[in-house]
């Protein structure tokens, strides 16, 4: 949450479509997330602040761990000057997000600017993927009701998280698996894209999680609120793919 985090990036952006129905059918069949493999529940794996040059390799990451399926909140600057990531996203499976455009606190901005941030993202992603994202993520986890109508205004549920890596800070990648091991069935994993110790924690993550039985999911509205913090709930939860 994290101001520092803000100063690092400096902006990033946007949310998240539900592009699991897209998934390749062979993709599906791999990865059968049915049965006792995944009798301890579903998490969704998420990273922010994409494409970047390193999406490739997250993307493979996850392929080589049996096919795991992630949400990517992409920026829609960043998704702009990376079209080509955006799609492959969407081509191996996973889900696309709305994380704004240049990544600013919603909150401080004027009406119009801020429902731009959301809207010109969403319109990128629908531009490159073929679907506008039914998701979407607010920079920093700063949101309010104005922010909530925004993203309702333009199909999307908002998505806080659960479990925090605080991956951005330059924590060894056996920390960041610590902290996304915390998960509770159900929860939502915050991840970063870009980050050499966080691509290296996605196979371990992702092993942590099988040995609880537990598989990770797509995103879902949940009609049940969610605790992101006290003082802060959000309705979406990690389920099955379809
Ligand atoms: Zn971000």
């Amino acid at each position: 949450m994290s101001r520092r985090y803000r100063a690092r990036i400096g902006f990033s952006a946007a949310v998240a479509v539900l592009m699991a129905s897209l998934a390749l059918p062979q993709a599906s069949a791999r990865t059968a997330d049915s049965g006792s493999r995944c009798s301890g529940g579903y998490v969704a794996l998420t990273f922010d602040d994409g494409p970047t040059g390193t999406t490739a390799a997250y993307l493979k990451a996850l392929r080589d761990a049996g096919r795991a399926r992630a949400t990517f909140f992409v920026t829609g600057t960043l998704a702009d000057g990376q079209r080509a990531g955006t799609r492959r996203i969407v081509a191996e499976g996973h889900q696309v997000g709305n994380h704004s455009s240049t990544h600013p606190d919603l909150v401080q901005l004027d009406a119009a600017t801020a429902f731009a941030e959301l809207r010109d993202t969403s319109r990128v992603v629908r531009t490159q993927t073929g679907r506008a994202p039914t998701l979407f993520r607010p920079p920093f986890g700063s949101t309010d009701a104005r922010t909530r109508r925004d993203a309702a205004r333009l199909g999307m549920t908002e998505v806080i998280w659960t479990a925090d890596t605080v991956d951005w800070s330059g924590i060894p990648t056996e920390t960041i698996v610590a902290n996304a091991l915390t998960v509770k069935p159900g929860g939502i994993i915050l991840m970063h894209d870009g980050l050499p110790t966080t691509l290296a924690a996605i196979p371990k993550i992702v092993q942590g999680l099988a040995e609880r039985g537990v598989c990770p999911g797509r995103i879902v509205y949940s009609p049940t609120p969610v605790e992101a913090w006290p003082g802060l709930t959000f309705h979406a939860k990690a389920a099955p793919w379809r």
